[in-house]
């Protein structure tokens, strides 16, 4: 049973994470979302509303399951029984960021490997926040994001 673990901040979760999680479903038996609980990060969503936005948007997959974690994601990733980390590529930008960090989890445990899986082209410019932006200004998100993510930003956005 090969379980990856595929951390990162879902503020809030986009179609571009879900192409992500379901290409990786074909590769690994089970996918752990790891929703990172940083304090020191300021984050739009709080890290029961960015959960709850992922169990409902993957609730029909089988094998994936959502969980947060905090401090070293290394340990967390041992914690699980897993060896193996999932991250998204974009465009080249992510390359820089992503390998520094991936190499640097090497150095501290070579036994724990990084995969990264391309996102479909229709993606390559989706990131959260570029989502926030338009759904603060009342841009349209359709297609961008799952239908409930749509809703939750009109509902936070209207608040504000
Ligand atoms: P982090 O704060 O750790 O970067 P994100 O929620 O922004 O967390 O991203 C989590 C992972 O998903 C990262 O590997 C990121 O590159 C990837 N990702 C984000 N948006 C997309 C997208 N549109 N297509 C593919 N991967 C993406």
């Amino acid at each position: 049973m090969k379980t990856a673990v595929y951390p990162g901040s879902f503020d809030p979760v986009t179609n571009g994470h879900i192409d992500i999680i379901k290409r990786a479903l074909k590769i690994f038996d089970k996918i752990i979302i790891a929703v990172g609980d940083n304090p020191g990060k300021k984050s739009t969503f709080t890290i029961e509303e960015r959960m709850d936005m992922l169990k409902e948007c993957v609730k029909n997959l089988k094998n994936v399951e959502v969980d947060s974690f905090t401090g070293l994601l290394l340990n967390y990733v041992k914690s699980k029984n897993s060896k193996i980390i999932i991250r998204g590529l974009r465009a080249v930008s992510d390359f820089e960021f992503e390998f520094q960090r991936a190499l640097m989890n090497r150095v501290v445990d070579n036994e724990i490997e990084t995969i990264f899986i391309m996102t479909k082209e229709d993606y390559v410019y989706l990131n959260s926040s570029i989502v926030k932006e338009m759904a603060m200004f009342n841009g349209n998100v359709n297609g961008l994001v799952p239908e409930i993510v749509e809703k939750k930003l009109k509902e936070k956005f209207s608040k504000t």
